[in-house]
């Protein structure tokens, strides 16, 4: 009998984890079965990119991933990793909203929340009488600025939760899905009927925890630190790749179709070359999948044509310490709605994590364009340069160039999970478990954390091999 082969389409982190467990799984019941990773790139990883140049460490798209989910720490443990894990410096924890051309401290406790400037006192005292809003029961989605208008009051739309929309997910809230993006918020009423008694329940549980020596994460909202590596993120992807074997992994090769016949699956590529698969994972963006798909299954491609990118330029810039007059200690700023530039924010990179800069050097990586400035790749990189150095220059009161800029462009940068995504994601699921051998995994339908990836390669790994034991 011939042996059977599983072929992964894509090489980003949702790919390369998929292929990993199914390697961990076949491994247990000793399987001989083959698995091989298709990847369109000269390099695996995806968005998952470090680059080190003249001693700074610029991150094409992820600078880390949070620890208040397993996922990503487990597969380091896997990995071997564990001992190279790089935390963001405390310092980190200190993040801006620009408001009225200022920079705001986002507060930590109630005391800094009825300090803090950011909010009027009105705004506050509706964000206060969230305790007293009805609950709203329903399984129909919601739009996230529908959501926080309902519950906490316009202000902290436009200063609290549309910056955090935009430094997340690149999108706009008007558009985007609660439960899809935030399912955590949504569960906190649906569970505890708001937002504040959540907190109440939360918090009081998570003393009693303490009291009996338990550890436990943050009470309420996302927590967790964000990590890395010393030699960036990318230093993941590159483990996986090794720990699956790089003669598993073919490069260059950009898969433009897959055939179903005869319970085998043919998988082409831009060559007119073939492969045959028992199994297949699609792990490329949805909007490569659907064309790949569109001979075989054009209803799956035409709801997968559904799912919309945003784009974004990411620019990052490296500064004398001493032309930079403002304290950089700290994670970095969003905007405010209404600020009206095509900035969306700027990460301060060498405050959050150690060597990503040389001594005396700083480094900004600020994200510019997203759902609301789609119109940002047109502009050059000159363009973009003066537009990110105008507004850091202003805010972080910086008296000279840059000394080193490099630009990164990311036409399809982050899925945006609309009003509907988890209902349009189940309806692409139910068409595909039509079609045997066949599998989906990828950031445009479960998360766009590397933890969602992971955790959603975890599962779709453990499904390839129930099927193929049966
Ligand atoms: C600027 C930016 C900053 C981010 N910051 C964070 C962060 O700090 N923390 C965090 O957790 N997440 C962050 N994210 C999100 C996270 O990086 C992504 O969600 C995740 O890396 C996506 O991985 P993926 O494997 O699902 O998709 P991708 O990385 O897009 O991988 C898909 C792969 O498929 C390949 N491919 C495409 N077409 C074909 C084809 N025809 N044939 C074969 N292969 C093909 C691609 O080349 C690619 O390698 C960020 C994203 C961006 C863009």
């Amino acid at each position: 009998m011939a042996e059977r082969h599983i072929v992964i389409i894509g090489g980003g982190i949702s790919g390369l984890a998929t292929a990993f467990y199914i390697k961990q799984h076949l491994a247990r019941i000793n399987s001989t079965a083959k698995i091989t990773v298709l990847e369109s790139e000269s390099v695996i990883g995806g968005k998952i990119q470090s680059y080190q140049e003249n001693g700074y460490l610029c991150e094409w798209g992820p600078n880390g991933f949070l620890t208040n989910k397993p996922d990503t720490l487990e597969l380091c443990q896997y990995l071997g990793l564990t001992e190279q894990l790089l935390s963001s410096n405390d310092n980190a924890r200190k993040r801006f909203v620009v408001s009225n051309g200022e920079l705001n401290k986002l507060p930590h406790n109630q005391i800094e929340f009825l300090m803090n400037s950011l909010i009027s006192w009105r705004g506050k005292l509706r964000i206060a009488a969230e305790i007293f809003q009805s609950q709203r029961i329903s399984e129909i989605d919601e739009s996230l600025a529908d959501f926080t208008r309902r519950r906490l009051g316009q202000e902290a739309l436009d200063k609290l939760i549309a910056p955090m929309a935009s430094g997340i997910f690149a999108g706009d809230p008007e558009t985007m899905s609660l439960r899809a993006c935030f399912p955590r918020i949504y569960q906190l009423e649906q569970q505890y009927g708001g937002l504040l008694k959540a907190m109440l329940v939360l918090m009081k549980q998570h003393r009693k925890e303490k009291k009996n020596g338990q550890v436990s994460a943050s009470p309420a909202g996302p927590g967790g630190v964000l990590t890395s590596f010393a030699t960036g993120i990318a230093t993941l992807t590159k483990q996986l790749a090794s720990v699956i074997g790089e003669e598993n992994i073919l490069l260059d090769h950009k898969v433009i179709a897959i055939q179903h016949n005869d319970n085998v699956w043919t998988v082409q590529n831009q060559n007119g070359q073939t492969i045959i698969a028992d199994q297949i994972v699609l792990a490329t963006p949805a909007y490569v999948a659907k064309d790949i798909i569109q001979p075989s299954l054009p209803s799956v491609s035409e709801l997968l044509n559904q799912i919309n990118y945003s784009p974004l330029a990411v620019v990052c810039l490296g500064y004398n310490l001493k032309h930079v007059r403002r304290d950089v200690n700290g994670f970095g700023y969003l905007f405010a709605t209404g600020e009206n530039h095509h900035v969306l924010g700027t990460l301060w990179d060498s405050s959050i994590f150690a060597s990503r800069a040389p001594d005396n050097m700083v480094l900004f990586r600020s994200m510019l364009g997203g759902a609301k400035y789609p119109d940002i790749l047109n502009y050059t990189d000159k363009e973009l340069e003066s537009i990110t150095c105008q507004q850091l220059h202003k805010i972080m009161m910086i008296d000279n160039s840059p000394a080193m800029v490099k630009i990164f462009r990311h036409k399809y940068a982050i899925p945006q999970y609309r009003v509907g995504h988890c209902e349009l994601v189940k309806q692409i699921e139910n068409s595909i478990s039509e079609h045997s051998g066949l599998y989906l995994n990828n950031n445009a339908y479960y998360g766009v954390g590397i933890n969602d990836c992971i955790a959603a390669a975890k599962k779709v790994a453990l499904k390839v091999v129930n099927d193929y034991i049966i």
